[in-house]
């Protein structure tokens, strides 16, 4: 086999070869559910009569083998670790209580945070009950092959995503719909790259939704729904839907949607915590309760302030926290998906506290479940230096604008800006800080707001890579051949916490993957946002 050459990629189409693609591929992207709900329609009432195929490529985007392979290995240990961050109070206060002093959004979150555990410790409300955590997780990844550089192309993390991870069901789709082209197309022989083995499985769909099954199960009430809090107008319900469907086939649990709004009015807690939602639901002919038990609250929202105009709306989100369904994530596992952990993991030692030590446990736990989970945890002999070696090779330098230095996190931060993105504790695209703006924005960002942004180096994604992207309604009859950067994301889960004597018992999955690809002139690269189209793997 020839070997692969980045800036080949992709294959010239000639104009008939592309509409013909193009034709192919948004008809089967409507026929198999890779859809979005127009721009201007509401994902609630009145029922949609419409919709539009994702915005998608033609062809899948080159990856080269081993490092896919290492992603999908980092995961199960990125499982764990994530799942021990969350359980580790004395750390992420220390590390977000210090960026919720100085940054509304976070000190929100963690106040409420720190109002459960108070609870919990004085009215002793949490000895009996399940306090599982489930984390739904996405890590992002870039490849990086710096210009003029003869070191080998690498693997680098942009983020480790804990809330609302999406596009499992629709990557699914994604990757069938390349599979389509090929087994319809050959792709027109273009291409001796373009073969079934070198086009990976995916099966995200069935990650995320065993992950919710795994919780619901744990939560021990059959009948009980899972809750699916979501945006109101949110254009992206097929992704979501598609979880559902899979969830009732399969496992037979039913899902109910809410919006924060919805909730404000439906949603109470009984005097033992569980909680339940009124008028969520036509009333049954039947003649049965129209109240019903959530056993699973799977947030794909409350990631951003925009989601909480109100302080009820944060009061809501505590009251969630604080029943007895297994919320993901709970508030601490969303602290933990803060870009600034992400980069205090990468000062030295802090790996290895997590991985290499006995997991540490909440400080009320009992002497029995501390054993209990030193037997059945996934101990420190299961992780090895060459597992944080491999971590380790993904991450780029980061540090935090408040770093005393010298130099001070400002100051290396305005020297190195041309190769830098600062972020804040945000997610869901569009808050990033980016190259040639930072030193005028630095320049305006309050002293004390310093602690809540990182600066982290700029991947440098293979240079002169194409894709032809489609997207509806963008007036192109064809698809545009344009430079592009793709982004993989591993798919995880991680159901950890519950009962005391569980105590930090990881029950974990992984499986499934997402590409979304940009074109290379858009620093930022969210899907539902516009920047990006859906994609998927060819193995090189
Ligand atoms: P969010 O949580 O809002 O998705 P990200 O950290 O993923 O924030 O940043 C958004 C986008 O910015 C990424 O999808 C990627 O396209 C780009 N980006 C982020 N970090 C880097 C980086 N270190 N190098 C290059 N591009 C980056
Ligand atoms: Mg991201
Ligand atoms: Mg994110």
């Amino acid at each position: 086999m020839a070997s692969f050459v980045f800036s080949d990629w992709p294959p010239h189409l000639t104009d008939t070869q592309q509409s013909h693609l193009t034709q192919l591929a948004t008809t089967y992207a409507l026929a198999h559910g890779l859809l979005y709900l127009p721009p201007s329609s509401s994902s609630s009432t009145p029922a949609p009569t419409s919709a539009i195929h994702a915005p998608l490529s033609l062809f899948p985007s080159p990856f080269p083998r081993s490092l896919f392979q290492n992603a999908l290995r980092l995961q199960k240990i990125y499982n764990v670790l994530y799942a021990r961050i969350a359980l580790d109070e004395e750390f992420l206060d220390s590390v977000m209580g210090e960026v919720a002093q100085v940054d509304e959004f976070t000190g929100q979150i963690w106040r409420s945070w720190k109002t459960l555990r108070d609870e919990g410790i004085t009215q002793a409300r949490y000895d009996t009950i399940q306090d599982y955590h489930l984390g739904i997780f996405r890590a992002d990844y870039l490849l990086h092959a710096p210009k003029g550089s003869t070191v080998p192309i690498s693997l680098k993390q942009v983020e480790f995503n804990t809330i609302s991870s999406s596009f499992g069901a629709l990557s699914d789709r994604a990757s069938s719909l390349h599979n389509y082209l090929l087994d319809a197309t050959d792709y027109f022989g273009l291409s001796p790259h373009l073969i079934k083995d070198n086009l990976p499985s995916n099966g995200a769909t069935s990650t995320v939704v065993e992950g919710l099954a795994a919780a619901h199960k744990a939560y021990g009430a059959h009948d009980a729904y899972i809750l699916f809090v979501v945006q109101p107008g949110e254009r992206n319900v097929f992704d979501q839907r598609w979880l559902e469907y899979e969830l009732l086939e399969r496992h037979n649990i039913h899902v109910v949607r809410q919006t924060f709004d919805d909730l404000l009015t439906n949603a109470s807690l009984s005097p033992s915590r569980v909680l339940t939602l009124r008028n969520a639901l036509p009333s049954s002919t039947s003649g049965s309760s129209d109240t019903i038990e959530v056993s699973v609250v799977y947030y794909r929202a409350g990631y951003t302030p925009k989601d909480y105009p109100t302080s009820s709306h944060y009061a809501l989100r505590e009251t969630l926290s604080r029943s007895r369904a297994i919320n993901c994530p709970t508030l601490a596992l969303q602290l933990a998906g803060g870009k600034k952990v992400q980069q205090v993991l990468t000062k030295e030692g802090v790996l290895e506290r997590f991985l290499l030590q006995s997991p540490k446990h909440t400080g009320t736990e009992t002497a029995e479940a501390a054993a209990a989970a030193a037997a059945h945890s996934s101990g420190p002999e299961e992780f090895t230096p060459e597992d944080l070696a491999l971590i380790r090779s993904t991450w780029v330098d980061m540090w935090c604008l408040s770093d005393p230095g010298p130099p001070d996190g400002v100051t290396q931060a305005l020297e190195h800006h041309a190769s830098l993105v600062l972020k804040p504790q945000r997610e869901g695209g569009g808050n990033n800080v980016y190259h040639s703006s930072i030193p005028s924005f630095l320049s305006s960002l309050p002293a004390f707001a310093l602690p809540a942004w990182i600066a982290m180096r700029l991947i440098e994604p293979p240079q002169n890579l194409g894709g032809y992207l489609v997207r509806a309604g963008s007036g192109e009859s064809n698809a545009a051949r344009k430079d592009v950067v793709s982004e993989l994301g591993v798919f995880g889960w991680a159901l950890f916490g519950g009962p005391r004597k569980e105590g930090g018992v990881v029950r974990q999955g992984d499986g499934g993957w997402l590409v979304r690809t940009k074109g290379r002139e858009s620093d930022e690269g969210g899907v539902a946002v516009g920047f990006s189209v859906l994609d998927s793997i060819l193995l090189v």
